[in-house]
């Protein structure tokens, strides 16, 4: 591509960025297709011929954008809605320009220095102490796996040369949760080789939040089994309701039992930017690792995922191997090569969209916009609250209301499951509004998320409309 196409298409592009953002609202937010469907519409060979832009842009409006899930519809509230927002997207198509590939410091000296420098402002932001070195990853899932990873280093002798199979002096090995914690623990624990049974779950109280007696509890009986007790995340702001364990508890376990302590704060870590907010987070000063995700409420398009860790030596030391080609001076300067903290050799120049999001925001302007998201959800769940055909059932901390139609008109309790079911998928079915659902003590859940930067309290109020609606034409 030459650089006058390169200068037209792009120009193009922009063009047609700037009007999806501003009027991501015309197009339905599920997308009317079924399985299939795209990849019929697509021929199965890649050509021989190189084609023209024009006629790829022209299959992307055709093919792709009536197939996309819209993220960034305001009626989105399924799962945990997310913004891509503006200096996000361009920082992203100045880092694919770019292409930087920061695995040693001198392969991106600017790359690797600013994941430092912008992750040392999150971080202060968050009132976390500089104890804390944060490196990106792309995903929480990621983090906590190398956090688990670390804590498995650090707890088992000579691992990283032994491994753990046939050896006499490995028992079994458990990591802790609570029933609510994220399935990326799980699947961290599979990975490294504890086995399923190696993650215990500890029962939670009737807001969701685990039980700090409990897991003092279970760690002592499995100490008297003969288990060797490794780690224990701690969530605060869990996936389907976003309770809050108590960190400070838990943490004080940790200290005296000697685990390493994970907290999972994927969601709600942002919202300690809030002073108001910052009380909940109390203990997880004392953590060894915390995870946070700018790509799920900081406006940051994804990937970002912001690993946080007192402890960086031992995520270095579990991972950290130079084979000769990569050997550098700088490596015995002091620098940091990001190749050496996890599992990946060569990573992406993701810190200029996090320090493009903070700057254009600042500090204030993310403050407003997260406090503007839990606003509107707390209005939402007073709407839920007062309503006799409605009933809430979490608490809502942050910007989550899970909760359920159970209409005075009196549909049995078993049948409200399907009654629910089938009242979301005809919110949903209108394409203007997105909710997800979970399950709580067995009951099929609506849930309600906010965290776009073009949702107003208007398509909060659509939502409710369309709820209520519904089971009023019923
Ligand atoms: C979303 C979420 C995750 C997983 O996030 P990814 O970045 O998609 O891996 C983990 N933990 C919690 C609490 C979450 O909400």
């Amino acid at each position: 591509m030459d650089p006058a196409d390169f200068r037209r298409h792009g120009h193009a592009l922009v063009e047609w960025i700037a009007d999806y953002l501003a009027n991501a609202e015309r197009y339905p937010v599920l997308p009317k297709v079924q399985p299939g469907d795209v990849r019929r519409m697509l021929p199965a060979e890649a050509p021989e011929r190189g084609e023209s832009f024009e006629s790829t842009i022209a299959d992307f409006e055709r093919v792709l954008v009536p197939a996309l899930t819209h993220w960034n519809h305001p009626g989105f509230f399924g799962y945990f809605a997310i913004t891509a927002s503006g200096p996000g997207v361009l920082a992203e198509f100045l880092s694919a320009a770019l292409n930087q590939q920061a695995m040693l410091w001198r392969t991106s000296p600017a790359a690797t220095e600013l994941e430092e420098v912008s992750l040392g402002w999150l971080r202060s932001l968050m009132g976390l102490p500089d104890s804390f070195e944060g490196v990106i990853y792309d995903t929480a899932s990621i983090s906590t796996l190398h956090a688990l990873a670390a804590a498995r280093e650090q707890a088992i002798p000579r691992v990283r040369e032994l491994g753990m199979a046939g050896r006499s002096d490995v028992g079994p090995m458990r990591v802790y949760c609570s029933e609510h914690a994220h399935s990326s623990v799980d699947k961290a624990v599979l990975l490294l080789g504890l086995g399923h049974r190696g993650l215990r779950k500890i029962p939670v109280d009737d807001e969701f939040r685990m039980q700090p007696s409990a897991l003092a509890d279970a760690i002592r009986e499995d100490r008297e089994a003969g288990i060797t007790p490794l780690a224990v995340v701690a969530t605060v702001g869990t996936t389907s309701t976003t309770s809050l364990d108590p960190v400070r508890p838990i943490s004080d376990i940790c200290q005296r039992e000697g685990l390493w302590l994970h907290v999972d704060a994927a969601y709600a870590g942002v919202t300690a930017i809030i002073p108001e907010y910052r009380g909940r987070f109390d203990g997880w000063q004392d953590a060894d690792s915390i995870v946070v995700n700018p790509h799920k409420w900081l406006f940051t398009p994804f990937d970002l995922s912001a690993f946080y860790c007192r402890r960086m030596d031992i995520v270095r030391r579990t991972f950290s191997l130079v084979p000769d080609y990569l050997v550098s001076a700088e490596g015995s300067r002091g620098v940091h090569n990001l190749m050496d903290t996890g599992v990946q050799l060569g990573r992406r120049f993701r810190s200029l969209k996090l320090w493009m999001v903070l700057r254009h925001f600042g500090a204030d302007g993310i403050r407003t916009a997260i406090a503007e998201h839990i606003r509107l959800a707390q209005l939402f769940s007073s709407w839920v609250d007062a309503d006799p055909d409605f009933e809430r059932l979490a608490p809502v901390p942050f910007s989550v209301v899970c909760f359920r139609a159970k209409p005075r008109s009196g549909v049995p309790e078993a049948e409200l499951d399907a009654f629910n079911e089938r009242l979301l998928e005809a919110v949903n079915g209108t394409g203007e509004v997105f909710l997800s659902h979970t399950r709580l003590n067995g009951m099929f859940v609506l849930r309600l998320a906010v965290g776009h930067l073009r949702t107003t309290e208007q398509h909060v109020a659509r939502a409710w409309g369309l709820l209520r609606q519904d089971i009023t034409s019923h």
